[in-house]
């Protein structure tokens, strides 16, 4: 089924995938149908998400076990921005210590840096979620911070919803490890622009051609606004409509699910 009307103009899609495509282990309604038919209509979509607990490669055998069907170049995530923008800002060889789980832990050495476990040793401190930190690693980690390391968050999502309801997510380590240094960290994930910079550049498409699909107001839609990227807010998610109608700047669209896009 063709994307056609109100979407003539889009070419391109960012697609958050938490919220959007599945929550939890359930794919939603239309995800799968909808991943075919950007791939039939030979739309550009780069599935671009803040969630730096997870390698492409894994994504693509979660979205797989949902019928869903990627390469794993569309997978983008704030750990791959995250290992970019040290590559360019500071070129490896160096020591990093990370505070993060297997996304970051995997790209950051795959980018040409030396993974620390002490502060001793570190000349940057990459901040993820972890879901099983330890009080020792967080220490390590402001104790580097403290000793002048330059403090590099992979995305500022202050929670992430679960099945039994709302965890902390890598703005919670973020707080504890500001608390401790009483610094903050440069973030590079959605909304800030350089994760959607990163992300048009891979798939080579104008911002006025394309759409960010999201659930999050606060980082989705914010971030590609400021991008100068169409938006379009989910309620599968995060955000519920009274919310998405007040927010500033209001989503170019909004839609209640991925089967109302498909109809549209
Ligand atoms: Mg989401």
């Amino acid at each position: 089924m063709p994307l056609k009307s109100p979407f003539d103009s889009i070419q391109a899609w960012l697609i958050d995938m938490d919220g959007v495509i599945y929550r939890g282990a359930e794919p939603l309604p239309g995800a799968a149908e909808f991943v075919r038919t950007l791939q039939q209509e030979e739309q550009a979509y780069l599935f671009l998400t803040n969630n730096a607990t997870k390698t492409p490669d894994q994504s693509v055998t979660r979205l797989a076990s949902m019928g869903i069907h990627v390469e794993v170049s569309s997978i983008f995530t704030s750990a791959l921005a995250t290992a970019a923008y040290l590559t360019e800002h500071f070129p490896p060889p160096r020591c990093v210590l990370v505070v993060g789980g297997n996304g970051i832990r995997t790209a950051v050495p795959q980018a040409g840096f030396e993974l620390v476990t002490r502060a001793e040793q570190a000349e940057l401190v990459v901040s993820a979620l972890d879901q099983e930190v330890t009080y020792a690693q967080l220490a390590e980690a402001a104790l580097a911070i403290n000793a002048g390391c330059p403090w590099i968050a992979t995305n500022p999502d202050p929670t992430v919803p679960s099945e039994r309801g709302i965890l902390p997510g890598a703005g919670s380590i973020i707080a504890m490890l500001a608390a401790a240094t009483g610094q903050a960290p440069l973030i590079i994930g959605k909304p800030e622009p350089g994760i959607y910079d990163q992300a048009l550049a891979l798939i080579g498409a104008n911002p006025r051609e394309t759409v960010m699909l999201g659930d999050r107001l606060s980082t989705d839609i914010l971030g590609g606004h400021r991008a100068g990227i169409n938006t379009m807010c989910v309620l599968t998610g995060i955000s519920g409509r009274a919310e998405a109608e007040a927010y500033q700047p209001r989503p170019d669209f909004i839609i209640e699910s991925l089967p109302e896009l498909l109809a549209s």
